[in-house]
């Protein structure tokens, strides 16, 4: 059948002048499944019998040699991603469950096609428009069902990170994982520990970032994959949080769950942060006599937690640090009688550049427990968070300097200059003395210490 989709100019420069060659080349891969799902296209990949060698003599200055498994890159003149294309290939022999031994090139498009991981990415285009559909893949993208090419066990075995793709691609397109092949991950689900921690963060944070982060999530843990990458986690299920008069209605992991369905920031290490706040509570609950259920400090041992995590998983420095601080700090209260200082020590401990990701783990965390979205404490806290911004943070922040002081004050320089500026500093900050070079000299030479 033929498939009624517009493809960019360039996209048909490089079927048709492949073809007039009179090799053969494929649309192919993850956009023929966007296309018939309808959405935006973009990162567009061939399949092709061309060798490398005659793709980069046929393409010139606009192509280059991408990796060691024949994949040459042309450049987007639009900007977009690079256009891709692979030479026909064939792998065997998957010793270490996550990389080919060798790659050969296939001998024709359907063998290419039965070496990709699931039936609705195993579909091509010609340049006519035709759809190459071997495996059913067309059938499987309407019924919504990711299904491994061939044998499930095998294909998992090959190449373990397929086992998190599916649950990944699952989680973005709203798909339901095929009975024998999600059984087939549950057999196979310690093998994912035989995959290097970048790729496994990769799809972890791609899953995360999906229109279904928290559906997708509970799939990872219902296909044996949750426990092998975040065993963490596991524990908080049931743990009971209930405590007479209390607002508790979840265990701890089912909260943690719907926190992150309520997650209102996109950035996965956000929705990590949110899905991970209270892991630290199967460390700290106590229980009383009169039924009480307390987890004091409990941030602190999540913290610790997000540490290791992080560290485990090969964050960035980045990542790291804004996960483990957005779970260490996500406890803070809203009591609008704290001074303008204890905000200040908030602001410094979250980092001014993560704040808004920290007001969307809280409101998540509210969602996720059962709460109202919003209340006028929070409201009014973001307003204090924005006016106490205003205000200068330190002493050097302030509209003169020591300079202004040695002169309107006549000493001379030394400790004094310092405590001038500080007492200064100190009307700004608790009296509300504007931060203007006037106000603050007038005031200036009225201060006597
Ligand atoms: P996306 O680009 O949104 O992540 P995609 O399906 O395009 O999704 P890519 O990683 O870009 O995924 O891979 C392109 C194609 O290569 C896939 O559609 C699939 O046919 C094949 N493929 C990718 N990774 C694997 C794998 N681990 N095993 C088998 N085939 C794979
Ligand atoms: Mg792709």
């Amino acid at each position: 059948m033929r498939l009624e989709v517009g493809i960019p100019e360039q996209v048909r420069e490089i079927l048709d002048r492949v073809e007039k060659t009179g090799r053969e080349i494929y649309i192919v891969g993850g956009v023929v499944r966007d296309a018939i799902l309808g959405k935006q296209l973009y990162d567009w990949d061939f399949t092709t019998n061309a060798t490398p060698e005659e793709i980069l003599e046929l393409f010139g200055q606009e192509a280059f040699y991408d990796n060691k498994f024949g994949t040459v890159g042309v450049k987007n003149r639009e900007g977009g991603r690079q256009f891709e294309i692979t030479t026909y290939r064939k792998e065997f022999g998957y010793s270490d469950n996550r990389r080919p031994d060798k790659v050969e090139w296939g001998e024709n498009l359907e063998e290419d096609l039965a070496r990709r991981d699931f039936t609705i990415n195993a579909m091509a285009v010609s340049a006519k428009m035709e759809l190459v559909d071997p495996f059913g893949g067309r059938a499987d993208v309407e019924k919504k069902l990711i299904k491994a090419v061939g044998n499930a066990d095998e294909r998992f075995g090959e190449d373990a990170l397929r086992m998190m793709r599916a649950v990944r691609i699952a989680a973005q397109l709203g798909f339901t994982i095929e009975e024998n092949t999600v059984a087939a991950i549950k057999r196979n689900a310690a093998l994912i520990q035989n995959i290097a921690a970048e790729r496994i963060r990769d799809e972890l944070f791609k899953l995360l970032a999906s229109d279904y982060p928290a559906d997708g999530y509970l799939l990872l843990r219902n296909a044996g994959l949750g426990e092998v990458i975040l065993p963490e986690m596991e524990k908080t299920f049931g743990v009971e949080q209930k405590s007479p008069g209390r607002h508790h209605v979840y265990d701890v992991g089912t909260h943690s769950v719907e926190s992150l369905r309520h997650c209102k920031s996109a950035d996965p290490v956000t929705r990590l942060a949110t899905l991970m706040h209270d892991v630290g509570k199967t460390r700290t609950q106590k229980t009383y006599a009169d039924g009480r259920i307390t987890f004091y400090n409990h941030e602190m041992e999540s913290a610790k937690i997000a540490k290791k995590v992080a560290e485990r998983l090969r964050f960035s420095n980045e990542e790291e640090e804004k996960f483990v601080r957005l779970v260490r700090w996500h406890q803070f209260t809203v009591d609008e009688r704290q001074t303008d200082s204890a905000i200040r020590r908030f602001i410094k401990n979250v980092g001014k550049e993560n704040l808004e990701d920290m007001l969307a783990l809280r409101v998540g965390d509210r969602l996720g427990g059962g709460a109202r979205e919003t209340s006028w404490r929070l409201e009014k806290y973001k307003e204090r968070l924005i006016g106490v911004q205003k205000q200068p943070f330190s002493v050097t922040d302030l509209k003169v300097n020591g300079n202004d002081v040695m002169k309107v004050k006549g000493v001379k320089s030394g400790p004094r200059v310092g405590k001038y500026l500080e007492a200064l500093f100190a009307e700004v900050v608790e009296k509300g003395l504007a931060n203007e070079r006037e106000a603050l000299l007038e005031k200036l030479a009225t201060i006597s210490l």
